[in-house]
């Protein structure tokens, strides 16, 4: 099944089956517990089609799905949409050119996201040319304003964010798009997990290999996904290269550094078994494969 938008947008019997795909493939590959997470595409300009409050996103079926326009009143089903739509409805009027939005817990990116440490830093080369840095909005409190207002400043910017002790949303023109993004986002999570934190050394890009990823990148047409630190910037006594060193950059790495805990290497050995033994346990849970 081919689920490629053309037109500008997807008719309702797509729009529809690819949530539900999407939903399956969320649940399946534990990115979400219980009831959480919640994926929506849009159907016109003031139409979305959305997921349903208090149901498993891996057992959806399509007359549980919703549909409402961009201020959240239904238009048409009778199941409640999530109060975390107000979120993805931000998103769309932030940026019209986004068309779904996916939401998700998955652990390692969410380990992140209660840690309060974004993932920036240049050490897949996929993640710079695809996902490009993620940014960890602020803390909300669910169910307010203060949700959509956390996210707002990355929407035209970047592909996704974290969400401060709560999970990860991703965008994209399609739902299939936003899908992957999310994806992206868990895998580079772990792998930063494994290499910071396990392993205790990442030897990440150098300012020349990040500028070049990034070029191949805009030449691609993508132009959204902002520019992670490159190797050393920001270091104790090394100064941000030129392209690092904008003062909000400056401005970031000192608060990630602030907010950096320990080195893995003052972590006990049983520490570090139990660390190892979540990780595993997330594997085995088919996290990923
Ligand atoms: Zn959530």
């Amino acid at each position: 099944m081919s689920y490629r938008i053309n037109e500008e947008y997807p008719g309702d019997y797509e729009a529809k089956q690819a949530i539900l795909e999407v939903g399956r493939r969320m649940y399946a590959k534990n990115f979400v517990a219980a009831n959480d997470g919640n994926i929506s595409c849009k159907v016109g300009d003031n139409a979305l089609w959305c997921t349903p409050t208090g149901v498993s996103k891996g057992y959806m079926t399509d007359d549980m799905l919703v549909l409402t326009d961009l201020d959240g009143n239904v238009l048409r089903g009778s199941w409640k949409p999530s109060s975390e739509m107000k979120m993805h409805l931000r998103v769309y009027t932030e940026n019209p050119g986004v068309k779904a939005v996916v939401h998700a817990h998955p652990p390692a990116a969410t380990s992140y996201a209660i840690a309060g440490l974004p993932l920036n830093r240049a050490i897949l080369t996929e993640a710079v040319m695809g996902i490009g840095e993620i940014p960890i909005a602020p803390y909300a409190m669910p169910g307010t304003e203060e949700v959509p207002d956390s996210i707002a400043p990355f929407v035209n910017t970047h592909n996704g964010c974290l969400l401060a002790n709560h999970g990860a949303l991703t965008w994209g023109s399609d739902v299939m798009e936003a899908w992957m993004r999310m994806e992206s986002v868990e895998y580079y999570a772990l792998v930063s997990m494994y290499t910071h934190g396990l392993i205790g050394q990442a030897n990440e890009l150098t300012c020349d290999q990040v500028d070049r990823l990034i070029e191949r990148r805009t030449r691609s047409g993508i132009t959204t996904g902002g520019r992670p630190l490159c190797r050393n910037c920001g270091a104790d006594g090394i100064p941000a290269c030129v392209r690092c060193g904008s003062p909000e950059a400056v401005a970031r790495m000192n608060a990630a550094a602030q907010t950096t805990p320990a080195a893995a290497s003052e972590a006990t050995p049983e520490e570090i078994a139990e660390v190892t033994r979540i990780v595993q346990s997330i594997l085995a849970g088919g996290s990923f494969r």
